[in-house]
């Protein structure tokens, strides 16, 4: 696979959309692995600081509720 950007053979892919990176192209961002409400009710995020990022698909900070989901 290679680079989204360049073309050229990717070094990694992005934690957010799957886009191929090298590593000139390769940007970091935090990415929530998990999130957790605790014993107070108030929401706890588990985040990795440096996941790859493609820098194109603009993760959203705020998940996005799905109401159709029961
Ligand atoms: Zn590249
Ligand atoms: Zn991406």
């Amino acid at each position: 696979m290679n680079c989204w950007h360049c073309d050229r053979p990717a070094h990694g892919v992005c934690r957010f959309c799957g886009r191929a990176l090298c590593r000139d192209h390769v940007r970091e961002m935090p990415y929530i692995v998990a999130l957790y409400k605790d014993q107070h009710n108030t929401h706890q995020a588990i985040v990795t600081a440096r996941a790859l990022f493609c820098g194109v698909c603009e993760p959203r900070e705020e998940p996005v509720g799905m109401p159709e989901l029961k």
